[in-house]
Order: C-alpha cells, then structure tokens, then sequence
C-alpha cells in the first residue's frame, strides 16, 4: 500500500491550523478507510518563520495525532515555494507518493481522493486545476489570465490555472530534487520532469480564515520570477529590436539623403540623423549578442538535468 505525504507550508496561519488539520485528517482516514492509501499515511506541516502561535500549533497537533500529523520547522520565512521545496523533500524520503496543498483550504480536498486514483492508473505528476475565477476579484482574474498569456509567449510550459495543489510521486519528487536552481517557480519545473502528467479540476473557494499571505507586491515578485527563471527570450527580443533599427537605418538614410539632395534641410542635420539612427541600432544589436552569450552562462549555471529517464527496459535484474 503506498504511504501519502500531504505536503502543507504555512506561514501565519494560527487561525486556520487546526481546521486544515482536522479537514485533511478526514480525508486521510477516509482513504484509508477505503484501502487506497497505508494506513501511516501522514501530514507535514512545514512552518515557514511565522511570527505567530503557527508552530506551537502544530506541535500540539502532533501531540494529539503522532501518526497523522508530522511537522517540519524551517529556520526563518524563505517564502512559499522554498518553504514547499523544503517539505517536499522531506517528505520523498518518508513517504510513496506526495500532494502539495496550501494551509486555507481554498483548494478542495475532496480531489485528493481522485489524485490517488490517477496516481494507482500510473501518473508521476497530478496537477489540481480550477475550474473558474469565480470566487476572485476582477482585478486577479485579469492579472492572472495576463500572465499565463505572457509566460505563453515567452515560451514557458505552465499548466494554465493551476496553482501548487499537486500530487507528486516519489520519483517525480526524487527527479525535482535534483533542479538545484534558487530561483525557484514550481509551476514551471514540473512539465520540464516529463514523467506521465494529469489533471483534476475543482472549484477553488474563499480561504477558511485569515488573510492572504500573497499581496500583490509578492504575486508580481513570483510573475517576474516565472518568466526570468525559464526563458532567455527577453535577451533575443532586443538582439531582434537591434536588428530591425539597423535595417530601419538604411531607410532612414535614403530619406535622410533625399531630403539632403533636393536641398531644404537644416545644415548637419543629415549626418547627426544618420549617425543617431544607425549608433542606436548597432548598440542594441551589441547589448543583445552579450545578451546572448549571458543566456547560455544562465542556462549553465542552472546546472539542471540534461535529461531525466523515465523507464528502462534490459536484461539485468
Ligand atoms: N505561505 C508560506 N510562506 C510565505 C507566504 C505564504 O508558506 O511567505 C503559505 C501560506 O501559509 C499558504 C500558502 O503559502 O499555505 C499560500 O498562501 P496564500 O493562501 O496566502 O496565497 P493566496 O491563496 O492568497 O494566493
Ligand atoms: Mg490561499
């Protein structure tokens, strides 16, 4: 039977603890209950630095629950997707098979079940999609679909509308570990595993209690993040921008000659013209052929896996 890991950072969360302990202690024993889980399956709570009763909770919590309910204490707020990175990675080590899910309880539990099941057909990676914005400001739902458009166009793989609800396997959990990179946007690292994926979708709800952790400062920190973290594109758009202003140039030039030549133009204002037009161009090719060599420097120092096996077929045992 395989052992489930229910992955949950929490970063000030004292108001919502113990619901989301209670609530997801249900669906463990209901799982168990129904044979699709081992019956050691368990919590992990990862406290990320609250400043709050947060962790003092959770040790309570274990306490009460020694089995079903495990905690893991980060030393100091590193934010939510190294806080989850940490939980994780723990995790793979005590369990089979692990689900990410946020501490409030916006994402519904009630597809964890489902989750499982995906997981038994033999998916490595499930991700928890929403059905709608419903429940968001028009303001979110604009930015949100905004940016999965931009991140489409940098050619970022991301699974639209889905947030960190995810169940991972161990061996998707073991492959993830091995992306050393800081800068980290979970989203974007899974498609790059490229074991077998699926989805599920539900409604997203309002949180249980408390108040957002991810105000728009932090939301627009973990945009840019996805973007610089997964694509050089931004480089070659200025290398192609370069190009076009020195082929621009030579239009410039036939103008600015024309003008010249047929004689009512200011005196030094063709070469000034044509000197402004065809530096302004060069420069920017210059800076965007740096920018080239400064990619593939980023991409190196990534140091990521150049490619991740997903089965062999041999002879030996
Ligand atoms: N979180 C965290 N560290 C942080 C900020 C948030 O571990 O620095 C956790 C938080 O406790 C919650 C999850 O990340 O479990 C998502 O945060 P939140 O629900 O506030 O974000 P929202 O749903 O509003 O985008
Ligand atoms: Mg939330």
């Amino acid at each position: 039977m395989d052992k489930l890991a229910i992955v949950v950072p929490c970063y000030n969360e004292e108001e919502v603890l113990k619901i989301a302990s209670k609530a997801l202690r249900d669906v463990l024993n209901d799982l168990i209950g129904k044979g699709k889980i081992a019956s050691d399956s368990f919590i992990l709570f990862v406290n990320d630095g609250s400043k709050d009763r947060t962790w003092e909770l959770i040790e309570e919590e274990h306490r009460e629950n020694p089995i079903q309910v495990c905690g893991v204490k980060l030393a100091g707020n590193v934010g939510h997707q190294f806080a989850l990175t940490a939980g994780l990675i723990t995790a793979k080590d005590m369990s089979d098979v692990t689900i990410s899910i946020d501490a409030d309880l916006q994402d519904d539990v009630s597809v964890i079940e489902e989750m499982i099941d995906k997981f038994h057909e033999g998916k490595d990676i499930v991700y928890g999609v929403r059905k709608e914005r419903k429940t968001d400001t028009f303001f979110k739902r604009v930015t949100a679909q905004g940016f999965y458009r931009v991140m489409e166009m940098m050619g970022v793989k991301t699974v639209y509308n889905h947030a960190d609800f995810r169940l991972m396997s161990q061996r998707a959990v073991e492959q993830f570990s091995k992306y050393q990179e800081t800068n980290l946007y979970l989203r974007g690292m899974m498609p790059l595993i490229g074991y077998e994926t699926d989805s599920v979708y539900y409604d997203r709800k309002e949180r249980v209690a408390g108040e957002s952790k991810y105000p728009l400062k932090k939301m627009l920190a973990l945009a840019f993040n996805g973007i610089s973290s997964f694509s050089v594109k931004p480089i070659s758009m200025v290398l192609g921008l370069g190009f076009a202003i020195v082929i621009l140039s030579v239009l410039a030039a036939v103008y600015a000659l024309i003008s010249y030549f047929t004689g009512h133009v200011e005196p030094g204002w063709t070469s000034l013209i044509l000197s402004i037009w065809f530096l302004g161009g060069l420069q920017l090719l210059a800076i965007g052929l740096v920018g080239q060599y400064i990619g593939k420097i980023y991409i190196e120092v990534k140091h990521r896996p150049r490619y991740n096996i997903e089965k062999v077929l041999s002879s030996e045992k």
